[in-house]
């Protein structure tokens, strides 16, 4: 194959240039078979991979991955290393899998602990957050596979999150906002970025020359593509202009036609399009290059892995008397339906199939010599504080040493596309907490959640470890921390505040909430410049 990116250029034809500037389907770019450039297939990301067996086929199931700590998890654990690994076993996985660019990783800045994806995000400091992208970056391309830095920039919030302008001052913008960006595209050269469904004082993300030509290609020269979140595209050709090269996912043959038009008409340089498709062929080349056909990864290995990293993100909050670690002459009883059911991983784009899922009941239960006794505590179908529920578990935890009681959020409560609109945990968990330590003095709660949460019960447990959303071997690694096999070393890598009215941006998160709208209900791209034109909108500042 011709791998001169300039000499495959000037055999293209401007409907094949124009081609690779959109996607195949939900999952590929465009191939020119002619002159030997081939598909790639993009696939999320971040924690694990989220592939279809068949890219082109929607309908397809998600094969198997390794399910690894979501950000929030593995920032805490504050080791660059660990981070690289994971990246290199996800990097293995998408070469197993015939994955070219895993979309991630997320590193946009936790501005409210209620955003509803900061489970995907690192931290609210733009270093550590910077440092862990760079170091997840490396892991992964390391392998010869791409990675797409995320979301660029300042998508901070779900709520409208697809309309939502956010006003930043420069210097804000660029020492918190972007600089979570910086390491993963300047020290780890990233080879793609997808920028940010919103908009940034007033363009979106998808078409903002200030993000993606002057910071991203003229200050941090950066030599990879743009693409698009999924569909986060408003004015195409304004979008062509500013440094926006792939749209994704496929978006008809009109779009591709659109651009010929254009640059027939002559209202756009042919050479715009030219820049673009010489940044997509590099990628696309270089991916191909890097390809290790019948690679094959250890999936035991991979799972060990995430239980060593899970136990490496816990955070031990709090360990009176030296409760923790346990000894395995205890009689112990677990409570908690997440003990069964481990809550792993968060919801949304990010949600995979993991190869296997431990769970701390079992984990525990081949460890105390005892045995355990086990009760459920509280539904995972509803919040509803269960009488019956409580009494079994009072009961149990009254008869043994230690109660370890494993609580947290449930899907419903934090997911990509919501924001929480407050702290608290389920109401039937904090009772069932609360009503158990009341009869058992050596409780320990093991969490599982993306976000911070208010321990309203807090002073009545004696310890507390955060085990954030863990991965598959969250179960296995919390009892390797509970027992002392693993030391626990995580430090929390954002606030946990005790009341939402101490966060600083609790007066306007989400941004949008106090917008004032002219008879329109939903508010999306189109409809805002509609708005904009007419300046009736009101935007929201960030603090
Ligand atoms: C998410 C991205 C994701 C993409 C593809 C979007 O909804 O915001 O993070 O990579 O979908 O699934």
């Amino acid at each position: 194959m011709n791998r001169n990116v300039h000499d495959i250029m000037k055999q293209m034809t401007l409907e094949e240039k124009a081609s690779l500037c959109s996607g195949l389907n939900m999952w590929q770019t465009k191939a020119v078979e002619r002159l030997g450039i081939p598909s790639i297939v993009l696939t999320d990301g971040p924690h694990g991979l989220r592939k279809q067996a068949d890219p082109a086929d929607m309908s397809s199931k998600t094969v198997p991955s390794t399910c690894f700590p979501s950000g929030a998890g593995l920032a805490s654990s504050w080791d660059r290393q660990l981070i690289e690994e994971v990246g290199q076993a996800l990097g293995e996985e998408c070469q197993a899998e015939g994955v070219h660019i895993i979309l991630g990783p997320a590193v946009n800045i936790k501005r409210s602990p209620l955003c509803g994806r900061n489970f995907e995000y690192f931290s609210e400091d733009p270093y550590l957050s910077s440092e862990m992208g760079t170091h997840h970056v490396l892991g992964v391309q390391g392998q010869g596979v791409g990675t797409s830095v995320k979301h660029f920039a300042a998508n901070n919030q779900e709520t409208l999150r697809n309309s939502i302008n956010a006003v930043v001052d420069e210097r804000t913008l660029n020492e918190i906002y972007l600089r979570s960006f910086e390491g993963p595209i300047i020290d780890a050269k990233a080879w793609t970025v997808m920028c940010a469904y919103n908009l940034v004082n007033g363009d979106f993300c998808s078409e903002n020359p200030y993000l993606l030509t002057e910071i991203l290609k003229e200050r941090w020269n950066h030599e990879g593509f743009v693409m698009t979140d999924w569909g986060a595209i408003n004015e195409r050709m304004k979008g062509l202009k500013a440094g926006l090269e792939l749209e994704m996912p496929y978006a008809g043959p009109e779009r591709d036609q659109m651009i010929v038009d254009t640059i027939r008409s002559g209202e756009l340089e042919e050479s715009v399009l030219d820049d673009a498709v010489e940044r997509l062929l590099k990628v696309i080349l270089h991916t191909i290059d890097n390809r290790k056909e019948g690679f094959i990864y250890d999936k035991e290995a991979h799972h060990e892995l995430a239980r060593r990293a899970a136990g490496e993100c816990m955070v031990l909050l709090k360990n009176d008397n030296a409760l923790l670690p346990l000894n395995t002459k205890q009689s112990i009883a677990v409570i908690g339906a997440f003990a069964a059911t481990p809550r792993y991983q968060g919801g949304g784009s990010s949600h995979i199939t993991p190869t296997r899922l431990d769970a701390a009941l079992d984990a525990i239960s081949a460890l105390a010599e005892r045995g355990v006794a086990y009760a459920p505590g509280y539904s995972l179908m509803e919040d509803v504080v269960d009488e019956a529920m409580i009494a079994e578990a009072e009961s149990i935890a009254a008869q043994q040493d230690v109660a370890i009681i494993f609580a947290g959020l449930p899907d419903a409560f934090e997911s990509e596309g919501l924001d929480r609109t407050h702290l608290n945990m389920p109401a039937s968990q904090c009772a069932l907490i609360e009503r158990v330590a009341a009869v058992q003095p050596n409780t320990v709660v093991v969490l599982s959640n993306g976000s911070p949460i208010a321990m309203p019960w807090l002073n009545k447990v004696k310890a507390v470890l955060e085990g954030y959303l863990g991965g598959q071997a969250t179960g296995s690694a919390a009892a390797d921390v509970l027992y002392g096999f693993v030391n626990p070393s995580g430090k929390l890598a954002e606030t946990f505040p005790s009341s939402l009215e101490q966060t600083p941006s609790y007066l306007n998160f989400p941004g949008g909430k106090n917008e004032v709208f002219y008879g329109e209900g939903i508010f999306v791209g189109y409809r805002y410049y509609e708005a904009k034109k007419k300046n009736r909108y009101f935007h929201s500042a960030m603090d």
